[in-house]
């Protein structure tokens, strides 16, 4: 079990299967807190994810090992209280789709930052609860505006992108209150490159981690450039795609390609030596 299901799961197998974290009254505390702190109330403005990355890089170039730690702590410090995200399965996503209204198609902030893609080619953000009306209100701050969906669209559209390549992530805003499935990849994404290039852990591993079965992989590699997390690599001398479990995010992107279904996912708790790997 991860901190965030010991916190804030209460009796749900997963806190991300707890209705209470979707909550309107969570949106509204969240909101007031940012006006009583003088903030707009934005949830666009609610991240922290990527405030260490300059100075931290600064540091790492002259190898100053104190002031990094100490971005580092800060900068996660600040990512888990105020925006965070961690990696769901597929299956995972389908059943919080059923728990959640509104939910909404948006723009990818990082993509269109990264990439410069037009709105209309960006809809790669999913978005939930009481936060989705201003995106309809004000489609010019909020970029693209939004699309609702009704839950079968949410999970077709889910299952679209991530047999596209995209990992689905749980992103609070205001934590423990979740307001965005986000389809993400390496390297668009600012959490991604934030977590796997700097070390700053503004996203958590999930609750699986891949393993392949030697008996079954005929070593196509196929799967290998499925990761975002490099986590799979090809053993030549075996023949078959090897999986540093440590490393691994549970995302389930290698599953994709492989035609034995050589690739398991399996229960992170259920490992006494990566129970606690987050
Ligand atoms: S976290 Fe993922 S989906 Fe959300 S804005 Fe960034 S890349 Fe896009
Ligand atoms: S896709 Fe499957 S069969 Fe191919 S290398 Fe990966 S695990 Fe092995
Ligand atoms: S090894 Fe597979 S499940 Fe693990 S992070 Fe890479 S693609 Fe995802």
């Amino acid at each position: 079990m991860c901190v965030w299901c010991e916190r804030y799961s209460e009796g749900a197998e997963r806190w991300y299967f707890n209705p209470a974290n979707y909550a309107r009254r969570l949106y509204k505390i969240r909101r007031e807190e940012a006006e009583a702190a003088g903030a707009e109330a934005n949830p666009q403005r609610a991240g922290g994810m990527t405030a260490g990355g300059r100075p931290f890089q600064e540091a790492m170039a002259v190898r100053d090992v104190a002031t990094m730690e100490r971005i580092k702590k800060e900068a996660e410090e600040r990512a888990w209280a105020t925006h965070f995200g961690q990696v769901v399965t597929l299956e995972e996503t389908l059943k919080i789709v059923d728990l959640i209204y509104p939910i909404g198609q948006m723009t990818c902030n990082c993509r269109r930052s990264m990439r410069g893609l037009p709105d209309e080619e960006n809809f790669t953000c999913i978005g939930m609860g009481p936060g989705m009306y201003k995106w309809e209100r004000w489609p010019d701050t909020y970029r693209g505006g939004v699309e609702f969906l009704t839950t079968a669209q949410a999970k077709d559209l889910v299952t679209r992108l991530h047999h596209r390549g995209y990992v689905q992530v749980m992103y609070t805003f205001g934590t423990p209150y979740l307001g965005g499935i986000c389809n993400c990849d390496y390297p668009d994404c600012g959490g991604f490159r934030t977590t796997v290039d700097l070390g700053i852990k503004c996203v958590w591993k999930g609750h699986y981690v891949a393993q392949v079965d030697p008996n079954k992989c005929n070593g196509c590699g196929l799967c290998v450039s499925r990761c975002q997390f490099k986590a799979l690599s090809f053993n030549p001398s075996y023949n078959m795609a090897y999986v540093d479990q440590m490393q691994c995010f549970g995302c389930g992107q290698c599953q994709i390609p492989c035609k034995p279904n050589a690739i398991s996912l399996l229960d992170r708790s259920k490992i006494p030596a990566l129970a606690t790997v987050w």
